[in-house]
């Protein structure tokens, strides 16, 4: 059966046809919500993506969009993979009801279209725009913020052992700020102290947790510093 595109005209014979459009016409009715080119924003230092990148305008409640701390909880950061850059090329294709799939090495969208049981594939050129900004871990742990001081103490065997093990597990998720030795053992100041009780823990060892006040943040916060005393 000939079909003619009422838009521009042509048959069938030799174009891809979208239920009563043809392809190219169809494409050209979803230009405005298809994206030229995707933001990723990555941390020069460790490389990281964020994944969030629609979030400011994701968020329309008026009292979401003036809730900084909510914002901040929802900013995630994920290690830089194939997988990951398809998936947030993917999101605003999604968002415009596009299915399809983004061939990284050609930098296009590989999308189709789906009517009256045809379907209709095309690529669509898709630039990758790099923005560089520091993730909050790494821009922390250049400017010697930290949250917490893991001093170990008592046999200098286990210290030098357990020095080790908690720098490389915090490493993961956190950063070392600096390492300390002293006479009496080895002072690890962490840039996030959540983690520490249930790494102490794990490690079947016991502290002792004082807290000082450090000082403000800069959202007016009191900042707290908490000491794990460790015997090992
Ligand atoms: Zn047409
Ligand atoms: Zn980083």
């Amino acid at each position: 059966m000939q079909r003619i595109c009422p838009h521009c005209g042509k048959a069938n014979d030799n174009i891809a046809f979208v239920g009563e459009i043809c392809l190219s016409c169809a494409l050209e009715r979803k230009q405005q919500s298809l994206p030229s080119s995707v933001s990723i924003v990555r941390c020069p230092t460790c490389q990281r993506l964020r994944t969030n990148t629609n979030l400011n305008r994701s968020t329309k409640h008026l009292s979401q969009r003036y809730d900084k701390k909510a914002l901040k909880t929802k900013e995630e950061w994920v290690n830089y993979t194939p997988a990951r850059i398809k998936e947030i090329v993917k999101k605003p294709f999604e968002k415009a009801k596009m299915p399809g799939e983004y061939d990284i090495e050609l930098g296009v969208w590989r999308g189709f279209f789906d009517a009256g049981g045809e379907r209709a594939a095309y690529t669509w050129p898709i630039e990758i725009k790099w923005e560089n900004n520091s993730c909050p871990r790494c821009s922390r742990s250049t400017s010697g913020y930290f949250e917490g001081i893991i001093q170990l103490r008592g046999d200098k065997k286990n210290i030098e052992k357990y020095a080790q093990k908690f720098a490389k597990k915090i490493s993961k998720d956190s950063f070392i700020a600096k390492v300390v030795e002293l006479d009496e053992g080895v002072d690890l100041y962490v840039g996030s102290k959540a983690d520490i009780p249930k790494l102490v823990r794990y490690e079947g060892l016991k502290f002792f947790r004082s807290k000082t006040i450090s000082g403000e943040r800069r959202d007016g916060k009191r900042l707290y510093r908490d000491t794990f005393l460790i015997k090992v």
